[in-house]
């Protein structure tokens, strides 16, 4: 056990109905006693980056969680309600009902091959960006010290969903 800090969990849907997809990740988030979901920011609609052509928009958004849990268990709980949510991995970056992604665990920084904290890709993609700084706008890099809110991605406009 670690102690509480605060931890940001990107949620990300593009197949199905994809709010009732968010809603119902975060009542499992919620069930989760460990787990103290204590802010949920807007969701936005996002154009799909990377992945193979032809799916359909995201909608994302991000939870603030204060946990003691650490970040390897903290990812296989996650992994167990994407699975609950049906997601099916078949393509790299391709549709998912559910995809949650732990943005940045404050004052830690994970480079291991099943884990990157702070996310790999979160200085380059708005859709993760903006939502952690709605519900965590002083978050920072713990080992490069970069200010997530002064990144030049920070202040992009994206639409709400
Ligand atoms: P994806 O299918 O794109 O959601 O990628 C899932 C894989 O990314 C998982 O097997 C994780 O081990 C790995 N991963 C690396 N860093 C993270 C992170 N910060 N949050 C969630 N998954 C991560």
């Amino acid at each position: 056990m670690d102690h509480i800090r605060r931890v940001v969990i990107g949620l990300g849907s593009n197949v199905g109905d994809r709010l009732q997809n968010i809603a119902r990740a975060l009542e499992l988030l919620r069930a989760d006693e460990e787990l103290h979901v204590t802010e949920v920011s807007p969701l936005y609609e996002t154009s799909p980056e990377g992945g193979p052509a032809g799916q359909g928009d995201f909608v994302n958004g991000a939870v603030l969680v204060l946990t003691s849990v650490d970040a390897t268990d903290l990812l296989h709980r996650l992994q167990r309600i994407e699975e609950t949510l049906g997601r099916v991995r078949v393509e790299h970056h391709g549709p998912r009902t559910i995809d949650l992604d732990i943005l940045w665990i404050e004052g830690e920084t994970i480079h291991e091959p099943e884990l990157v904290i702070p996310h790999a890709q979160l200085a380059a993609r708005a859709f993760m960006l903006r939502p952690l700084l709605d519900v965590a706008s002083d978050a920072s890099d713990a080992e490069s010290g970069v200010v997530f809110g002064e990144l030049p991605l920070a202040s992009a406009a994206l639409k709400r969903a």
